[in-house]
């Protein structure tokens, strides 16, 4: 067992019509002068945007809207968005959307703060000392951003895509209604549960993993999800099932799955990363593409947690292992499959030349799966068979 610390200091709203309160829970914070941060328009059609303006208005507290945060946000927006902040001199930031507008508003309020460009945070070239108080209101569950500690920001000039993880960008508060889901295109659903499935993935994929009570949460969150993603396929609206999805999203992110096992592998998220990146796709989508194909690559640096994975999330009996770990994967693909995820880059609708699968394969092993001794320690050379294998 790992020495673990756990902190989730994000205070939870969750239920119907919770969003209405979010005049008063941001004035409870002290609040005067609010940036409301959203994406490309679902919070306009919706009527939620109108909804927390209202709210806001109520509340007697000022607030300047800013859109057009782009799905796999971009560094150009990013620094709009800080120039806007400081022009307006917020004192807290408000991100209605999902995990893109939540990483986006991650960057501003760290950036507010910061005389130098914002993306030395993520090339680790400096760290923030203070951030802007930060609140959000999550419309599809997937990345898990509103409890996590992560935020993953896209660098137009090279198309890197980068995450920077640090607790002080856990939000002060998410209010999550899972009526606020029933809008989503049934894609953006199955996205967002592949990335929550993953999110547990990742970390139940370690070397020294032992913590069986982990484990066992592990697998009956994936189980929960593989459920309800079945239910909200058939019926969008069904509450009890976006209400248990939505609740998964975050307790998939939120270090919960950690616990004794340490901390997971991530090496599906960087090589994914790479791909949306560079081809602008939805991040569970590629997760979906690419992770049966990692997983059979690296399937022999431990096939008995590969069978244990089988076992106990698609209740697999077969006696051998090995037998039973690809069983395993195969039942993963197959659910992917059947929630109308792509399986290979090729679904994806992606097509990378030599040259762009090789480009990606050396930026990804410059992040810290290489360094640090994860599930299955991969050189860009493996990564490129890795793609060729998801082709
Ligand atoms: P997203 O990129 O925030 O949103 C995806 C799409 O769904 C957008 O087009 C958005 O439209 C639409 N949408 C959102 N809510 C909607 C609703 N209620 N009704 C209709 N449409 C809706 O999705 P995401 O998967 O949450 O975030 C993906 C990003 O998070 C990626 O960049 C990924 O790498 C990153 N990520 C971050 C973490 C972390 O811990 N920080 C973890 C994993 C992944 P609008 O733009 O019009 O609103
Ligand atoms: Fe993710």
């Amino acid at each position: 067992m790992n020495n673990f610390t756990y902190y989730t200091p994000t205070k939870v709203f969750f239920g119907r019509d919770e969003e209405r309160r979010v005049g008063d829970i941001v004035k409870s914070y002290g609040a005067t002068k609010v940036l409301v941060l959203y994406g490309g328009g679902s919070v306009k059609r919706s009527g939620l945007l109108d909804r927390v303006e209202q709210a806001l208005t109520d509340a007697g507290v000022s607030y300047v809207a800013f859109g057009g945060v782009h799905p796999n946000p971009l560094l150009s927006h990013t620094h709009e968005a800080i120039a806007l902040a400081k022009q307006e001199s917020i004192d807290f930031i408000l991100a209605v959307g999902g995990g893109s507008v939540i990483d986006e508003a991650k960057a501003v309020g760290m950036g507010y703060y910061y005389d130098g460009d914002v993306w030395d945070f993520y090339l680790r070239r400096a760290v923030p000392e203070r951030v802007v108080p930060l609140g959000c209101i999550l419309t599809i569950a997937a990345a898990g951003s509103e409890t996590s500690w992560a935020s993953v920001i896209t660098n137009e000039k090279g198309w890197y895509k980068i995450g920077y993880q640090n607790d002080i960008l856990r939000p002060i508060f998410a209010i999550m209604n899972p009526e606020l889901l029933y809008t989503l295109p049934p894609y953006q659903m199955a996205c967002g549960n592949v990335d929550m499935i993953m999110h547990v993935l990742e970390r139940f994929f370690n070397p020294n993993a032992e913590d069986d009570l982990t484990d066992s949460m592990a697998a009956a969150l994936i189980r929960n999800v593989i459920k309800n993603a079945r239910i909200v396929k058939e019926n969008p609206k069904d509450y009890n099932a976006n209400f248990e999805i939505m609740w998964a999203g975050s307790l998939a992110h939120n270090g919960l799955f950690d616990g004794g096992n340490g901390r997971g592998d991530w090496g599906t998220h960087h090589i994914e990363m790479e791909v949306s990146g560079l081809f602008d796709v939805a991040h569970g989508a590629g997760l979906a593409a690419i992770w049966p194909s990692w997983a059979r690559y690296v399937l022999h640096k431990d096939v008995g947690r590969f069978a244990k994975l089988a076992r106990l999330v698609f209740d697999v009996q077969t006696e051998d292992e090995e037998a039973a770990a690809l069983e395993g994967i195969a039942k993963m693909e197959a659910f992917f499959k059947e929630i109308d995820m792509p399986t290979s880059l090729t679904e994806l609708g992606i097509q990378p030349t030599e040259e762009q699968y090789w480009d990606m394969a050396k930026k990804c092993t410059k992040r810290d799966m290489v360094k640090e001794g994860c599930f299955g320690q991969l050189t860009s050379a493996d990564i490129y068979k890795i793609y060729k294998m998801a082709e």
